[in-house]
């Protein structure tokens, strides 16, 4: 039986992408060769990257906006370390918000590379809320943010108004509700979250942005050469590009973001007004800043783990457990998961209720 994968990354993704993603490790395209076993340069898999870099801009409503999109390696963290050498000046300075593990890992990066101010932080707090109220240098060269923190399970409702260009990690909410995405320069996504496969990330960056450092790239490295080759500057990593290409086709053929986004409030309602509601439960993030993708919550009392992690298993729920440095619960909501594994949770949960009083 198929589980309700509440997994953090890598997740959940619509079974029709399984299929027909198995299909092609078997057969792509009807063509006699599996798409492990074809060259990246043939016409079939050329023409599966470009699609896929086009409706990546077209989900975003970025076409001819002066947005490229590329699909590269080395997961989302690799960018963390591409954003400075592309973009941060000589002499330069670069400004990042510090909502989480994994832009504090952002951070450090950047630091290694040039001076880099921290806006605001809410390490203080283990990252329970998004800072507010911050100012960012006119100066800087870019402002780095992450939009939805995985591990903490905040996100950012209202971007700041800013006239530096603004750099995105939007890994755990890419594609998850519509935003006025012509406001970043760069938005970057490891797949694994909510558009594919581990292996392969989405960045999508505004070309004017770019060859103005006045320091050498290494090539690997240099957004300039992947654009110029197409995304394909060395072998794409072939069967994760497919595989996100197939989720954005599902996507588009549900009604696109603002679909989505639908349904991802429904879902969120849904489980957050039980954590509310339940007196056993109580939520880990602040209400004002709780992520529509990654619930995070704690039972009042842990005594009660042992019987309700044994209550979810049984229901056929996966993947719950918070992660180590939040404890409790987290409930990842991404676009494939469908409603009817939310109320499967939340009848886990007021089936506790009663079995405790
Ligand atoms: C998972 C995650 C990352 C790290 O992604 P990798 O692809 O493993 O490098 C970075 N940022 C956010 C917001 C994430 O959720």
């Amino acid at each position: 039986m198929k589980k309700h994968n509440y997994s953090a990354g890598p997740c959940i993704l619509p079974q029709e992408v399984f299929e027909k993603a198995s299909q092609a490790v078997l057969n792509f395209n009807n063509s006699g060769l599996s798409i492990l076993e074809i060259s990246h340069r043939s016409k079939d898999f050329v023409a599966v990257m470009e699609e896929a870099r086009t409706l990546a801009l077209e989900l975003l409503g970025l076409e001819n906006k002066g947005y490229q999109a590329l699909f590269l390696q080395g997961g989302a963290s690799m960018e963390f370390l591409r954003i400075p050498f592309n973009l941060l000046k000589e002499n330069g300075k670069a400004s990042y918000l510090d909502s989480g593990t994994w832009a504090s890992g952002a951070i450090k990066e950047a630091k290694a590379f040039g001076e880099t101010v921290v806006v605001a932080s809410s390490k203080e707090e283990n990252y329970n809320h998004i800072p507010k109220n911050f100012e960012i240098p006119t100066d800087a060269d870019y402002f780095h943010c992450t939009s939805n923190n995985t591990i903490f399970g905040t996100q950012i409702k209202s971007l700041p108004e800013t006239n530096v260009p603004v750099v995105c990690d939007m890994s755990s909410d890419i594609f998850s509700r519509q935003l006025d995405f012509s406001k970043f320069d760069l938005i970057y996504a490891g797949a694994q979250k909510n558009m594919g496969p581990a292996g392969v990330t989405l960045v999508v960056v505004k070309e004017e942005l770019l060859g103005k450092t006045g320091r050498a790239i290494p090539s690997i490295l240099d957004y300039e050469k992947h654009i110029k080759a197409e995304s394909m500057y060395n072998t794409p990593p072939v069967f994760a590009v497919y595989t996100s290409l197939l989720t954005m086709q599902w996507l588009k053929n549900l009604g696109g973001i603002s679909a989505i986004e639908k349904i991802n409030n429904t879902k969120a309602e849904l489980l957050y007004a039980e954590i509310d509601r339940n007196p056993l439960f109580k939520g880990s993030a602040s209400i004002e800043d709780r992520s529509n993708m990654n619930a995070t919550f704690l039972l009042n009392d842990a005594s009660h783990a042992e019987t309700f992690d044994k209550m979810w298993k049984e229901a056929g729920i996966s993947g719950l457990p918070g992660h180590r440095s939040v404890g409790g619960y987290r409930a990842s909501m991404y676009n494939a998961l469908p409603l009817e594994s939310v109320q499967v949770l939340v009848d886990v949960m007021k089936e506790l209720e009663v079995t405790i009083s």
